[in-house]
């Protein structure tokens, strides 16, 4: 009982991770403003982390943009940003640890061949791996000598479905090798793959509790993996319905017209973003609350779990908050 106690007690530790391949829109912002909400209503701390490990992708305007985003937002963090890009090492560290304890091995197939040896995909969209490299070497050197490629890095996934526990959602399950197979931690030109990535950060910022768009679920069973190979916590999860419009299409990230640059641009007033996005969850606090005054109306139950619709109507009352 003591422990349970304790446990109510701790603070809750949440993050903000944009990922700067593209400007954040709507959908965004709402994932943000609930899991700050989240943190901050129960007395705990957020930290912010540029997650731009993607270096083909992710370029300076758009972390500039970002921080403005959430700034406008009203929403702010604690401790130093941690930027993934500038310090590999703790990722390179992982990496050495997972091949030392032969948890992870190198693989030298090339997309087309992966492509070719196997058609289902993962719901959210990755390639299933067959496991062609698995038991061939054992470190990256022995790889490079034995075929002249430069090989990246998978985790060994075992067989079986592995839980994980949603506030909102309760036990989902996935089959990790079923569905994606042993999953890249580190690719062949060297990047470091987002669930290696997330993993570490997690654990070295504290995050122990995650709030994001139901997208990314079944990469929570992956890490779960990476928690228990690295023994590393593991954070607790609620994942929130993604925002769509009244056909039910998702929001894609190349829809301008949602970009928050855009709206900020247009002198869209953030309080109707806020607004919104917490009567998308049940939460009331008249038309237009700072992120701020939510705090104390604010608690995620299920309702966050269900799709959130933004309508032509709700976009055209944002688009006249100026
Ligand atoms: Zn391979």
């Amino acid at each position: 009982m003591s422990q349970d106690l304790s446990a109510v007690q701790k603070k809750p530790v949440g993050r903000l991770a944009p990922s700067p391949t593209g400007f954040l829109h709507l959908g965004h912002a709402r994932s943000f403003l609930l899991a700050w909400w989240d943190a901050r209503s129960r007395g705990g701390r957020v930290v912010l982390r540029i997650e731009d490990l993607d270096r083909e992708r992710c370029k300076p305007q758009f972390v500039d943009a970002a921080r403005a985003d959430i700034e406008w937002l009203g929403l702010d963090w604690d401790g130093e940003v941690l930027v993934q890009s500038r310090d590999l090492a703790p990722y390179e560290r992982a990496c050495e640890d997972l091949i030392e304890r032969d948890l992870a091995y190198p693989c030298v197939c090339t997309r087309a061949e992966i492509a070719a040896l196997s058609a289902p995909h993962a719901s959210d969209g990755e390639q299933r791996y067959s496991g062609a490299c698995r038991g061939k070497w054992r470190t990256p050197a022995e790889a490079r000598a034995a075929t002249g490629r430069e090989p990246g890095l998978r985790l060994a996934a075992p067989d079986g479905p592995v839980r994980i526990v949603d506030r909102l959602r309760g036990e989902l399950e996935f089959d990790v090798q079923r569905e994606v197979g042993d999953f890249l931690i580190r690719r062949r030109d060297g990047a470091m793959a987002y669930q290696l990535a997330v993993v570490v950060d997690d654990a070295r910022q504290g995050v122990d509790t995650v709030v994001r768009g139901e997208d990314l679920a079944p990469s929570a069973a992956r890490q779960a993996l990476l928690h228990a190979r690295l023994n590393l916590p593991r954070p607790s999860y609620a994942h929130v319905g993604l925002v769509v419009d009244e056909h039910g299409e998702r929001l894609a990230k190349r829809r301008g017209d949602l970009a928050l640059a855009e709206l900020r641009a247009a002198g869209v007033d953030p309080r109707a973003v806020a607004g919104w996005a917490a009567r998308s969850v049940g939460v009331s606090c008249g038309e237009r609350p700072r992120a701020q005054e939510l705090l104390p109306h604010f608690g995620l139950g299920p309702a966050a779990a269900a799709p959130a619709k933004l309508s032509a109507a709700d976009l055209e009352a944002l688009r006249r908050s100026t």
